[in-house]
């Protein structure tokens, strides 16, 4: 089946007692029993397939859990309470009885860059950050640092750069470290990591998979050797995507191919326009001629998909004009998030990267004049006109 029929069908309609729901309802049931003690004694040994304790999984969980997995060509999926869940959750399932240490990308989302630095280095696990896009670089890391991970995002935040992933994986499997692949920007459409060689992939379900801005999530998509350490840690910590947040991440997840599509035809027609107005002054999109990642990108990504993602500088803009354009926005969001069907803009300035160190900012190239936007499925011309005004208020 191809990916947007999977979309629609995955983990659906699975039979429940002599009917078969056209699609799958909210269980809110802490636990489960059976007709005799026998059948759930199974379901605790693992022998028999069902449900006991919410913790240990849910079947409303479990259908979304199917649909990425399908979407996503993985072994196996688990859903958790957001994003930063899952990648926490991926990392001790990926670090498990490894070397506890991370070597990530420099550029990264802000909070994944805090997980790192405020959260797993406090532990005592080593944090190094190297530039995934210099592959010696990658590889004399794995040499001397032997790290427990290696994590990167498909796209990155917020300068849409595009890492050779395959390459990357290459070099993680000769080493022998799993390589964690945060895939949110790029959904399974763009990308799937695992069939590039990547041992996890991970979304934040509240961004392009749920993609209605109402719903926290994440989602873990892993292959056959990590699958089962990833479950049993999930079964101690419930870190779980909860029932109605699973139900309207699923239904959100039906629609990924044609919002999807929309969105990044909507971005790609953007991303020219801004490339030629006068009030911008750099653009920032996987499909421009420019881009540092040219071959990346005609290699790993389907033609005429470059994403849903735009970044931008205003031209000769300080934090006040930023503000005052962002305050003559008419129709696009600005707020945080991104992925939705509405268009958004976000200040990477004073949101995402605002608890960066300035040093790390200018490192990453995220200066005061940029600005993230997310395309939505919204008529081009209407986002176009409504920026075209907001430039003139700067
Ligand atoms: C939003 C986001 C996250 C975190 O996801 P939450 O659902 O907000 O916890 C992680 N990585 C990327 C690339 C994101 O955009």
């Amino acid at each position: 089946m191809k990916i947007e029929s999977k979309a629609v069908h995955a983990g659906d309609r699975r039979k429940a007692g002599p009917y078969i729901p056209v699609t799958t309802p909210i269980y809110t049931a802490a636990s489960y029993y059976y007709d005799d003690i026998e059948t759930l004694d199974g379901v605790f040994a693992g022998t028999t397939a069902g449900y006991a304790y919410a913790r240990y999984a849910n079947p409303t969980t479990a259908a979304f859990e199917e649909l990425v997995n399908a979407l996503e060509n993985g072994c196996g999926a688990l859903a958790c309470s957001s994003g930063m869940a899952a990648l926490q959750m991926a990392i001790a399932a990926a670090t498990s009885g490894r070397a506890q240490s991370v070597l990530a990308a420099e550029a990264l989302y802000g909070a994944t860059i805090k997980l790192l630095l405020n959260v797993l280095q406090p532990t005592g696990a080593a944090v190094r950050f190297v530039d995934m896009f210099d592959l010696a670089a990658v590889e004399a890391a794995l040499a001397e640092f032997r790290p427990g991970c290696v994590l990167v995002e498909s796209i990155s935040n917020p300068l849409l750069r595009v890492p050779q992933l395959d390459r990357l994986a290459a070099l993680c499997g000769r080493a022998g470290v799993p390589l964690i692949v945060d895939n949110t920007f790029a959904t399974p459409l763009l990308l799937r990591p695992l069939e590039l060689g990547a041992q996890f992939s991970v979304h934040s379900a509240t961004k392009y998979l749920a993609g209605h801005g109402d719903v926290l999530g994440g989602v873990i998509v892993t292959d056959e050797a990590h699958l089962e350490p990833l479950r049993t840690l999930a079964r101690v910590v419930g870190a779980n995507l909860g029932p109605f947040e699973s139900y309207l991440a699923m239904r959100g997840a039906k629609t990924l191919a044609v919002r999807f599509e929309r969105q990044c035809s909507n971005a790609a027609r953007l991303a020219e326009w801004l490339a030629a107005h006068p009030a911008v002054e750099r653009v920032f999109f996987p499909a421009r001629p420019d881009h540092p990642d040219r071959e990346a990108i005609a290699r790993l990504l389907p033609a005429g998909l470059s994403g849903a993602m735009v970044a931008f500088e205003l031209r000769g803009a300080d934090r006040a004009g930023v503000m005052r354009f962002l305050n003559a926005l008419e129709m696009i969001v600005p707020a945080t998030s991104l992925g939705d069907v509405h268009s958004m803009i976000l200040y990477p300035f004073m949101s995402s990267h605002r608890d960066v160190s300035p040093e790390l900012r200018e490192r990453m190239g995220i200066r005061e004049n940029l600005v993230r936007m997310s395309a939505g499925i919204e008529a081009a011309e209407d986002i176009l006109a409504d920026l075209d005004q907001a430039f003139r208020q700067i």
